[in-house]
């Protein structure tokens, strides 16, 4: 409101003042103009006439005074010798006026100059003999004339301006709060829709289209409130997901543990059988519970990477190499493509754990024998770029988009004889984003895997 209230009046005020203003200014230009040429017409007179010998000529006393009474002005004519020889109010006749634009017009400069205070217009006209040869200044007109009458006129244009102007406030002023009222409207329509969603009388999504602007806003706000719906839900089913698979190991152990109990005289072979399951389930329990903690580890700011120039070519022959073991158990063979030396900025801990994940997992996830895994690094001057592919079992397709989600497994059954959380995925590709990565995976059934991991060579905070 105030904004379209000062373009309004600023405008109008300046306008109002350069008017008056520029009327002032062309009427005493044309003021001063028109005595000028008068006083020139009679200074050619007074000449003519030997005015400057014998002020007794009536026709030039009378052209004098004429003029004097239009303009309401006084009219000196002053002689070589600075005597005053004419005075139309007849107060300084004899005397000797020796002032600086008298002088300045006997040296050939004729003066005008407006008095703003006093309200006159002050001018000199030179008196010149046309006979002699350099047309000699004999004399000097002095001469004053009134603008009252200017001022008045400028008065009352200014007096109509401002009543003018007075008008347009009041009619700018109620215009900019009725339009400011309409702008603003929709942006509070936004501001009760959220405070409706906020004390939950609505649920879904809020809608103000009435401009583009609070349309684009709200669209912003309904996405970031389907992300906020979605993270609740992934949280809810990320509890409950934590809590089944912490109590599946547990029931198995309290089922085996149980029927220990309540059958008599069990033989030390089934104690032992059933101890060795339960040892099995509080490893599983424990494994899980490490995936957590690196999840955690993970979930946290960007901030909590340790960064270090760490040569990755290194990074990834010490993850095969911890692997090695267990690929010669399955009898899955590792290599490593190193096509050029690559250094990065990034967390060596952290990366590590990504890879080791995607590693395991190609081992893992094998054909039975006679399998291989292989695992490239390249890069170029942004990235590097590593792939971990398989001959293994392979994802089928509509698998494809949940395997990073957190407890997601193919095959439940199968993956719980292989061992596996479901978690290993997902803290890779924290892993991987957290370093403003990303990750890709191409699979095809009974054919094999391929994850495809792309990081910044430089870390971006
Ligand atoms: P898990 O602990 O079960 O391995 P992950 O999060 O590491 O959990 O993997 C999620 C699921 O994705 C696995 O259970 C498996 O079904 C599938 N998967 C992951 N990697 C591969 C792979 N290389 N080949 C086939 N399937 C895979």
């Amino acid at each position: 409101m105030v904004i379209v209230m000062l373009m309004g009046i600023i405008p109008s005020i300046v306008v109002e003042n350069v008017i008056v203003q520029s009327y002032e200014d062309r009427a005493l230009s044309q003021r001063t103009i028109i005595i000028q040429n008068q006083s020139n017409i009679i200074s050619n007179q007074l000449v003519q006439l030997g005015y400057m010998e014998d002020q007794s000529n009536a026709v030039i006393n009378g052209e004098i005074s004429m003029l004097t009474n239009i303009y309401e002005g006084r009219i000196l004519i002053i002689n070589r010798d600075y005597e005053v020889i004419k005075d139309t109010y007849e107060l300084d006749r004899g005397k000797y006026l020796i002032s600086k634009e008298v002088i300045n017009c006997f040296n050939g400069q004729d003066t005008s100059q407006y008095d703003k205070r006093n309200q006159y217009i002050e001018m000199t006209v030179p008196i010149s003999d046309p006979e002699s040869a350099d047309k000699e200044i004999i004399g000097v007109m002095l001469i004053s004339v009134s603008t009252v009458e200017i001022n008045d006129s400028k008065d009352m244009l200014e007096q109509r301006g401002t009543m003018i102007l007075g008008i347009l406030v009041i009619l700018i002023l109620v215009f900019s709060y009725i339009l400011s009222g309409i702008l603003v409207k929709p942006f509070q329509k936004i501001t009760r829709s959220i405070e409706e969603l906020t004390d939950g009388y609505l649920d879904e999504s809020i809608s103000v289209p009435d401009y583009l602007e609070t349309e684009l806003i709200t669209d912003a706000f309904n996405k970031m409130l389907a992300r906020v719906k979605t993270l609740d839900d992934s949280r809810q089913e990320f509890v409950s997901n934590v809590s089944h698979e912490l109590k599946t190991p547990l029931a198995s152990m309290k089922v085996l543990a149980d029927s220990l109990n309540v059958q008599e005289n069990v033989p030390i072979e089934q104690y032992q059988e059933f101890m060795r399951d339960i040892s099995e389930e509080i490893d599983r329990e424990n494994s899980i519970i490490t995936d957590l903690l690196s999840l955690v580890k993970m979930d946290k700011k960007a901030s909590d990477l340790n960064i270090e120039t760490v040569n990755i070519n290194d990074l990834l022959e010490l993850v095969l190499k911890r692997l090695r073991p267990i690929a010669g158990k399955k009898q899955v063979e590792l290599i490593l493509d190193s096509f050029r030396p690559v250094n990065a900025e990034v967390d060596a801990t952290k990366l590590t754990l990504a890879f080791s994940n995607l590693v395991e997992n190609a081992i893992k996830y094998n054909r039975p024998e006679g399998g291989w895994v292989r695992v490239s690094l390249n890069a170029d001057h942004k990235y590097f770029y590593v792939t971990v592919a398989d001959s293994g079992i392979g994802i089928p397709e509509e698998s494809l988009n949940h395997i990073f989600e957190r407890f997601y497994r193919v095959d439940k059954s199968h993956s719980r004889e292989i061992g596996g959380t479901g978690l290993g995925l997902a803290i890779t590709r924290s892993a991987i984003v957290m370093h403003r990565g990303a990750i890709r995976v191409y699979s095809k059934e009974n054919e094999g895997t391929t994850f495809s991991v792309r990081i910044p060579l430089v870390y971006i905070a």
